[in-house]
């Protein structure tokens, strides 16, 4: 068999960019899960994991193994997949650990079955996976996995995603090690938005977007602004008015709540403001003792990358 086995490295994001909730994400450059992925003569999916995670080995409860399940529904029934994960990006901590696993399962499906799924297809292949991870099909963490830089999620039912051009800019994130339950920082969510709010935010959205096109790094910084969910999901997150306020201080253009929380990201124009902003990140969390881990990286332009190779004998 042709082409049976790759390496695939499945990046963190970054989903909701502050004001930009479901509908923009960013993928960066590190942290990445490293997934081995082959095809087998047997219609079957088995999952073993390399790290210290625990996550199910149960492919429908696996969010790769829904998505290697999906695919199989895609051939002619006498091929499956052995997948073995390497996971480097936390479950639960914000920065897309469950999207790496479905963008990077669907990513390595489409290349063993030689690229039969479109740029549309993967992304719903993968949105599987998201569907068994926090119970709704959503893309902003999936696309920018899958396509790399930002991108926007205009809409999932029909899907309409649009990858937008952004400087090269550095990405720093601090993960506290709380727990917060996605189902809990969606439930708090007020349903309801007063209209002066809603212009507010589709002001700063469509700044964010123009920022991002024309290079405008302090156009991007201003439109770092959420006024709906912020003030509401941030009282999960201890530590963050501070980690903002000071973090701009050390001269980041902005950021917020890196998905659903807890981990927090800003953007900065180079790296030494990006280190500077995570040596004041790391005395905050220090100084309220709270264990935390934090990475300094870019926006990563290319996304998942399948690279082809054996699958490991001694796995
Ligand atoms: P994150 O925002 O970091 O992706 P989520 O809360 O969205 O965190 O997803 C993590 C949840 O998905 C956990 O409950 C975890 O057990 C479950 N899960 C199942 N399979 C995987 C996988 N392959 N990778 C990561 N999380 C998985």
């Amino acid at each position: 068999m042709k082409n049976n086995a790759c390496i695939v490295h499945c990046p963190g994001t970054v989903a909701n960019l502050v004001c930009g909730f479901d509908i923009l994400g960013l993928a960066l450059e590190a942290p990445y899960d490293i997934m081995h992925v082959q095809l087998i003569d047997e219609p079957v999916v088995r999952i073993k994991n390399l790290d210290d995670y625990n996550l199910p080995t149960d492919p429908e409860k696996n969010v790769a193994g829904v998505v290697l399940l999906e695919a199989m529904k895609k051939t002619d029934g006498t091929v499956g997949f052995e997948i073995a994960i390497d996971k480097r990006i936390k479950p639960g901590s914000g920065i897309g650990s469950s999207a790496a696993s479905a963008a990077g399962a669907a990513a390595a499906a489409n290349y063993l079955l030689g690229n039969i799924f479109d740029r549309d297809e993967r992304i719903q292949l993968a949105m599987h996976g998201e569907k068994l991870a926090a119970g709704v099909k959503h893309a902003d963490n999936i696309a920018p996995c899958l396509l790399g830089g930002v991108t926007l999620i205009r809409s999932i039912h029909p899907l309409d995603v649009l990858s937008i051009p952004s400087p090269d800019l550095y990405v720093t994130v601090v993960h506290p090690q709380v727990e917060v339950k996605t189902s809990d920082a969606r439930q708090i969510l007020r349903t309801q938005v007063p209209l002066k709010d809603a212009i507010k935010q589709w002001g700063n959205i469509a700044g964010l977007v123009t920022g991002f096109f024309q290079n405008d790094l302090e156009l991007i910084g201003r439109s770092l602004e959420d006024v709906i969910v912020e003030p509401i999901r941030s009282i999960l997150i201890p530590g963050f008015d501070e980690v903002k306020k000071q973090s701009k201080a050390a001269g980041a253009l902005g950021g917020g709540i890196s998905g659903s929380g807890p981990s927090i990201f800003m953007l900065s124009a180079d790296k030494l403001t990006a280190d500077k902003v995570a040596a004041v990140m790391q005395e905050i969390y220090e100084g309220i003792g709270i264990a935390h881990h934090v990475y300094v990286t870019t926006i990563g332009k290319q996304g998942v990358k399948v690279i082809p190779g054996e699958f490991p004998t001694l796995i």
